[in-house]
């Protein structure tokens, strides 16, 4: 099994050669699947595309489902996951770090 490391940066080149270069969308005669191929070289199947995006969002939602804002000390709105909540020098602020990072990853955020 691939470390999530590598799943991520297979994911990312793959998404590069996709931006990088004009692409076509073709079917293969022998297997029937439709394959996204640049000048270079296929790049990969619809059918990996549309099983590869629903498990990226439960990744990102499991992540960001482990941060919540928490009413903390001192009616402050904080993070209530395990880790952001127990730090030495107190609670992270709401929106935390992790969720911040996702947000910005996303392009969007900073409503909240
Ligand atoms: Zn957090």
């Amino acid at each position: 099994m691939t470390t999530i490391t590598e799943y991520l940066a297979e994911q990312k080149r793959l998404a590069e050669d996709a931006q990088a270069d004009s692409t076509s969308l073709k079917m293969n005669t022998d297997t029937g699947r439709w394959m996204i191929s640049s000048s270079k070289r296929t790049i990969f199947a619809m059918d990996q595309l549309v099983d590869t995006v629903p498990r990226m969002i439960a990744a990102l939602e499991a992540v960001v489902r482990m941060h919540f804002p928490y009413r903390g000390p001192g009616d402050r709105d904080t993070c209530g996951s395990e880790i952001c909540s127990n730090l030495s020098w107190g609670p992270e602020p709401w929106p935390c770090p992790t969720v911040r990072a996702v947000e910005a990853a996303l392009g969007g955020g900073g409503d909240e």
